[in-house]
């Protein structure tokens, strides 16, 4: 059977790699690059840059506390360089551990008929077909909009702005207002209606005031206009750079013809990652969920295997959801009330020289004491990521508060998610 994929993200590599193992022939066609918006302008880019900004928050602590007495500058093109290097020997790695499947990878712009796929003049037949072309930075109808920067575009600083205006409330915003403010810039957020209004208000609290400490957040305040330098609110103006970081768009256009999709573009799918269209299904950011990289991955998984008759559905229950600061800050929501509980940040690795000035990070959970359930959990900490993916695998197994009794860790770590729960599971 002939599968082919197109968009080379994480969706579409990992359906890409699943249906090839399954034994199918798959082609993957790609119209940029393998590992698409998360290795190339998103996750790793964010990451690389949050690693230069964590380094100087620390160098700046060591020298306030006279451990070190450094004195540095940030060649922000160097560091744009080394991320693009770093990314580009993923993608070497990527690429040929998806040929090395069994996929043949194409490079080109797919255009999607009936039946058949064309990138230029060559045809690609197919009986099934999955779609992951991703999605792209909704441009807002504000006037000059066009002189503002979107992710993609910040490794093209010469250096670092002396001040940004960052327009946007989501985590995007966030993380770009944590990374440039530690190398230097003044940072701005214009938030259209509340900041970061995902977050639990404790969680949202401690990141404005802790993690932005520096940055000046402008909540319900509108740009009217957009300049070159700046931009034009109700209160005034503004000077800096600007940088657009207001959601994002499924990447559709391409096969509206073919199958149905939503209000915003996004493609309909059940759990199954089926679409309207009998042989297509879709996963990712073109479907407009949850919008991150493991999702992608895993609905890239199930339309696969459905595609190539195994059966398989998505699962969306406790994902958890992540922001890049000095610290992680990660969570899963609930919407369900429950006992709260609240703990500081434990003196781990990355938050102990941080002890003294009581900013070890936080945690909160919410249970339903009685039952044991647990209902969300947020957390602040240096290894918030890692805590919360495995406490949403210990959540979906239906685990409870008092399974972490004997549950026992590996020591020194920044364990406050699993002390919060054995604390629930002894006094409620
Ligand atoms: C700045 C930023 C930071 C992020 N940070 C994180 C994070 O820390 N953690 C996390 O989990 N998620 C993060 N995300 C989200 C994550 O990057 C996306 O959810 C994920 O990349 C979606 O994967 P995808 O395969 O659906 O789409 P994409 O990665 O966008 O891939 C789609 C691919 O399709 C290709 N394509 C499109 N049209 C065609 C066509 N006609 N022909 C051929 N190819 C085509 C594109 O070139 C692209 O490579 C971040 C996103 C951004 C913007």
């Amino acid at each position: 059977m002939n599968v082919v994929i197109v968009g080379g993200g994480s969706a579409g590599r990992t359906a890409a790699i699943e249906a090839a193992t399954i034994g199918e022939n798959v082609t993957l066609i790609e119209m940029d690059k393998i590992g698409g918006k998360c290795l190339n302008t998103g996750c790793m880019v964010v990451c690389g840059l949050n690693d230069v900004a964590r380094f100087i928050k620390n160098a700046q602590k060591f020298n306030q506390m006279e451990i070190t007495n450094s004195n540095f500058k940030i060649d922000f093109e160097k560091v744009a360089e080394g991320i693009i290097n770093t990314t580009g020997k993923i993608r070497r790695v990527l690429t040929s551990e998806t040929k090395k499947a069994g996929v043949n990878i194409v490079y080109g712009n797919a255009d999607i008929k009936e039946g058949l796929v064309s990138v230029d003049s060559k045809e690609y037949p197919y009986d099934k077909l999955i779609i992951a072309t991703g999605s792209y930075a909704f441009i807002p109808p504000i006037k000059g909009a066009k002189y503002a920067k979107i992710y993609k575009d910040v490794l093209d600083y010469k250096d670092v702005p002396r001040k940004l205006i960052i327009i946007g409330s989501g985590t995007i915003a966030t993380e770009f207002a944590g990374i440039f403010s530690a190398m230097g810039s003044e940072v701005h957020i214009l938030s259209r209606g509340s900041f970061l209004k995902q977050v639990d208000q404790d969680i949202k609290d401690y990141i404005v005031k802790k993690l932005l400490k520096g940055v000046e957040i402008h909540e319900n305040l509108t740009a009217t206009e957009i300049y070159p330098d700046g931009v034009l609110t109700k209160s005034g103006r503004l000077d800096g750079d600007v940088l657009l970081a207001v959601g994002m768009i499924p990447n559709s256009e391409l096969v509206k013809e073919l199958v149905e999709t939503g209000k915003r573009g996004e493609i309909i799918v059940n759990k199954r990652m089926e679409t309207s269209h009998p042989n297509i299904y879709a996963a990712g950011d073109v479907v407009g969920g949850i919008g991150t990289t493991p999702v992608a991955r895993m609905e890239g998984v199930v339309a696969a295997r459905n595609a190539c008759g195994i059966a398989a559905q998505v699962d969306y229950r406790f994902i958890p959801s992540s922001i890049s600061l000095y610290y992680d800050v990660s969570y899963i929501n609930s919407n369900e009330n429950g006992v709260e509980g609240h703990i500081p940040g434990s003196a781990g690795p990355g938050a102990f020289w941080n002890v003294l000035d009581r900013e070890t990070g936080i945690t909160k959970a919410v249970v339903d004491a009685e039952k044991g359930d647990i209902k969300g959990v947020s957390s602040i900490s240096p290894s918030s990521r890692t805590v919360l993916a495995y406490t949403s695998k210990f959540m979906r197994d239906g685990k409870k508060t008092y399974d972490f009794d004997d549950f026992v860790e590996a020591h020194p770590s920044t364990d406050a998610v699993y002390k919060l729960m054995r604390f629930f599971s002894k006094f409620g």
